[in-house]
């Protein structure tokens, strides 16, 4: 549906949500299922590309409050059990596979074509009550003092108006609609990594539960490429490393993704009867964050909150998660008439908790003194911990294992601490107590 003013369903919406990728979709979902009316306004016309394939397993009980269970399982998206390291000359790690330490179904999960999952999870919501308006941009967020109060849409007709909201949601992905109207987004120096990816058809396949796992290739200078098995014999291959290497001067971006390609041996045998399909994307910087992520009447769910690299593949789970938390404090709020940010982002420190220990964790791995097999080894008492991060199941105490980490890799500077403006006091808080 397209949005005009004249097209909603309700005089009133309980919470307006920018962006119905998988993060607003999801949050949609749990609110509606309790009562509030809900909109979404995409500013896409689903289905639409988008970046960010490998699920991890920590998602599964979220899927499971969705309902979505069924639809994934029916699905042709491959099953992921595991991740797996490759050095550049070769030596391959044994396979973390995620049933070491989580029991049945829960300890798999899956690669996907997001095209089709995010659709999968927009037409859940618009199913269980949510209205969605396609092709229908937020401009921007309208404040009264500091409060949010509704949203300013653009329809693909040019159409404006306004919509009240009580609460608004910013699920908007990386074009971080609040962040970039408040100038709250700073990029993280300390994360300097871009990327660039193509999809590959006819690349090998491990035989077995190995058939879907991640594989990431490591190569020399702290960068390395993901190989993520997709439907229809479709391989997504990606270069992750700092930007003067995967966009030097000298090359085009296509020219260097298909050099890198080529010098790491193991991933180019992977790839030695498949042929590129459609274009080189690439991203020239990867991390960010917002200083401040709630605010009265607002909150950022999402990429629209933050990104730091796509080693972990915890995107996907910190979107979601981040959707469920915020839905809980958002229908709190809604029930008892006070949306204030103290009660309407009270998630966060929790949330910001986990950030943290995913951050540590891509900073040990950007640690050419680290590796994996030797932290491992050394601490196999941790091993179950490791894991635990690679399925995203850090929403929990973690110290013990942090502490372990920190006697291999240096820690990095506490979260913000280079950032130009103070945290919000919820943020603060949870770094507080990290
Ligand atoms: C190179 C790379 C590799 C990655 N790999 C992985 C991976 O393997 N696994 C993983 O879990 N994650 C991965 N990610 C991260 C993952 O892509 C994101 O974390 C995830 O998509 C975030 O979901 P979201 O719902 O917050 O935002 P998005 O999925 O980006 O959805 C935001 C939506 O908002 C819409 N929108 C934007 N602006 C407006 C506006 N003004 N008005 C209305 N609508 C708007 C957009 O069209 C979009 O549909 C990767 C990211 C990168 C950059």
């Amino acid at each position: 549906m397209n949005a005009d003013s004249s097209s909603f369903s309700h005089p009133d919406y309980d919470v307006a949500v920018i962006g119905g990728g998988p993060g607003g979709a999801a949050l949609a979902t749990f609110l509606a299922r309790n009562g509030h009316h809900c909109i979404i306004f995409e500013k896409s016309k689903f289905p639409r590309y988008h970046i960010g394939e490998s699920l991890i397993p920590h998602t599964h009980g979220i899927f499971e409050r969705l309902g979505l269970l069924p639809q994934l399982r029916a699905s042709a998206f491959p099953v992921k059990h595991s991740v797996r390291f490759v050095s550049h000359n070769g030596k391959e790690s044994v396979p973390f596979y995620f049933s070491e330490t989580i029991p049945g179904e829960r300890s798999r999960t899956w690669q996907v074509e997001r095209s089709q999952f995010d659709r999968l999870m927009l037409d859940h919501a618009r199913a269980r009550g949510v209205e969605v308006h396609e092709q229908t941009s937020i401009s921007e967020v309208r404040f009264e003092g500091e409060r949010a109060v509704g949203v300013e849409i653009v329809s693909n007709n040019g159409a404006r108006s306004f919509v009240p909201a009580k609460v608004v949601v910013d699920a908007s992905g990386r074009a971080c609609v609040i962040g970039r109207q408040l100038g709250l987004l700073s990029p993280l120096p300390e994360l300097r990594k871009a990327s660039a990816w193509g999809y590959f058809q006819g690349g090998k396949r491990l035989p077995g539960i190995d058939a879907g796992e991640t594989t990431m290739f490591l190569i020399p200078g702290g960068g390395w490429f993901w190989y993520i098995p997709l439907p229809d014999d479709i391989v997504s291959v990606g270069i992750v490393a700092d930007p003067e290497y995967v966009f030097s001067q000298s090359d085009e971006m296509e020219a260097a993704f298909t050099r890198e390609v080529a010098l790491c041996a193991p991933l180019a045998d992977r790839l030695s009867a498949a042929r590129r399909v459609g274009p080189v994307r690439g991203l020239r910087h990867l991390a960010y964050l917002n200083r401040q992520t709630c605010g009265d009447g607002w909150v950022m769910i999402g990429d629209a909150r933050a990104f730091l690299d796509p080693i972990y593949s915890s995107g996907l789970y910190l979107a979601l998660g981040s959707a469920e938390l915020a839905a809980e404090c958002i229908d709190e709020g809604l029930k008892c008439g006070d949306v204030s940010a103290s009660r309407i982002g009270r998630f966060e420190p929790a949330l910001w908790k986990g950030v943290d220990v995913v951050r540590r964790l891509i900073h040990a791995f950007y640690d050419p003194a680290f590796s994996f097999p030797k932290f491992a080894e050394r601490f196999p008492e941790h091993r179950a911990a490791l894991i635990d991060c690679l399925v995203g199941d850090v929403i929990k105490d973690m110290s013990k294992f942090t502490a372990a980490l920190a006697q291999m890799t240096l820690p990095p500077p506490p979260l913000g601490s280079n950032l130009p403006k103070l945290f919000t006091p919820a943020l603060a808080s949870g770094v507080a107590q990290l």
